[in-house]
């Protein structure tokens, strides 16, 4: 399959990077993972908001405006044989000697990469997901969509361990938690009472192209949604547990830490509020 790399269309094997390059030495950078759903992009103008927030927070001037992206990630679209694909694209700092200080006027590196999209399996659309929970670790700017991922990694990696498909994070904090970010890859939605909650989209937390989506979807369908602050206990207690991310869409946990999720009948089944979001997700992708 074919990239991107700073303009330049090539095969993968072939696209080279500099050693010195701070992506490499420092994990300076930042990264979008973005969908295609029939050869067209979904949600392509939030995804490059995000993108531009990320970068402007770690001070990288965006090297390319909204419609040179999407010219460049198009021609890598139509380039790849699948018609659902993830668009993966990062940008780091550039090429310089190392230097913890941030050198000026240095050329950001881009490179752009599609694979084909690797749908959620029957089984799990079915049966819904095993998460474990595992303390935040991470460092304190997880708003940022950094390639520096080492923290996610060994979160993700507890759960890889325990035959768990994620990782659901508690941070210590104020009293009366320890309070739930995200997953090590996805945002975490809980439903109470029949509403959709979130937690607050502070700097813990990476605010997912799909909390925007499913707020809108929650209009549509009449259910409440709201971000709150949510405690372990809200996470253990809670009538459904939701993942939602770029690959997942929405996809529900039934159990946690070993425990079947949810109350009565519904006990470690995929619930009514994941099976309407799910549904009007799906529509949402074809309009
Ligand atoms: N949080 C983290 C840490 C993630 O890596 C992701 C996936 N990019 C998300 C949340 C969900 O974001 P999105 O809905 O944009 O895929």
């Amino acid at each position: 399959t074919l990239c991107d790399l700073n303009d330049e269309l090539l095969p993968l094997s072939q696209a080279k990077v500099s050693v010195l390059d701070r992506g490499f030495l420092f994990g300076d950078g930042v990264y979008e993972a973005m969908p295609v759903y029939g050869r067209k992009l979904f949600r392509f103008d939030e995804h490059m908001a995000r993108l531009s927030r990320s970068l402007a927070k770690l001070r990288i001037p965006n090297p390319l405006d909204r419609d040179a992206w999407l010219a460049r990630v198009r021609r890598l679209v139509a380039a790849h044989p699948a018609d659902d694909q993830v668009v993966y694209l990062q940008v780091t700092r550039g090429v310089a000697p190392r230097d913890h200080v941030m050198p000026p006027g240095l050329i950001p590196t881009v490179f752009m990469m599609s694979n084909a999209m690797k749908p959620v399996s029957a089984q799990q659309r079915h049966q819904g997901v095993a998460c474990i929970t595992a303390r935040d670790f991470r460092w304190e700017r997880g708003d940022i969509k950094s390639i520096s991922l080492l923290g996610n990694v060994l979160a993700r990696q507890l759960s890889a361990d325990a035959d768990a498909a994620e990782t659901i994070l508690l941070r210590d904090g104020a009293a009366g938690g320890p309070w739930l970010t995200e997953g090590s890859s996805c945002n975490v939605w809980l439903v109470h009472e029949g509403a959709l909650l979130g937690p607050v989209m502070d700097e813990h937390v990476l605010e997912g192209i799909r909390v925007g989506l499913l707020r809108e979807l929650c209009e549509g369908l009449n259910l409440p949604f709201n971000l709150r602050p949510l405690s372990e206990s809200d996470l253990r207690t809670a009538d459904e547990i939701l993942l939602s991310s770029t690959g997942k869409e929405v996809l529900a946990v039934t159990r946690l830490d070993g425990e079947a999720v949810g109350h009565g009948a519904l006990r470690g089944k995929p619930g009514p509020v994941y099976a309407r979001l799910y549904e009007a997700y799906q529509q949402a992708k074809r309009e």
